[in-house]
């Protein structure tokens, strides 16, 4: 029964409009999971980390940036909360790549694959590419954001909301 209540708190997360109903639901998605933590780790297993807390705003990222950094057509990524995100092992082979003003992308220096996103003006939270995780987090992309940046050979087959740029959220 755990597993249905579960999956209607995706659901409602998935359906959920607006920034503040997303937060309310993805909160409650994470009360239902309290005794677990999502785990993760970087290509050749030497950096760990391990998340307590909810996925915020997961979309798919389509700029040339995210593209390049990941060797992708988009980066999946999250919010997460700073408090909520803990290296777990590694963490001094963590490097970081300012791309742009402000905006620290971190990768393995072993390895090369792609961390968290630390931002100098909003140190509260970071940015979480998914693509790292070990566990299944529960929930799903919401949308497509810069589309205009999008590229050529890749064809978007779902029925996310597609926006040029980022909404406002
Ligand atoms: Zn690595
Ligand atoms: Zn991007």
């Amino acid at each position: 029964m755990r597993e249905v209540a579960v999956d209607q708190e995706i659901t409602a997360y998935n359906l959920a409009g607006s920034c503040l109903e997303r937060y309310v639901a993805s909160n409650l998605l994470w009360k239902k999971r309290l005794n677990m933590s999502l785990n993760g780790s970087c290509l050749c297993g030497q950096i760990r980390y391990r998340i307590h807390g909810p996925l915020e705003t997961v979309l798919n990222c389509h700029c040339s940036m995210c593209r390049k950094a990941h060797g992708a057509a988009f980066r999946t990524r999250a919010a997460v909360r700073t408090a909520d995100f803990e290296w777990v092992g590694g963490e001094s082979l963590l490097s970081r790549f300012e791309s742009s003003k402000g905006e620290h992308r971190t990768f393995c220096s072993m390895c090369g694959s792609n961390l968290v996103t630390l931002f100098e003006e909003n140190p509260e939270w970071l940015g979480f590419a998914l693509g790292t995780l070990d566990d299944d987090p529960g929930v799903k992309p919401e949308m497509h954001v810069f589309v205009g940046d999008k590229a050529p050979w890749h064809e978007i087959t779902d029925d996310l909301p597609r926006w040029r740029e980022v909404p406002d959220y």
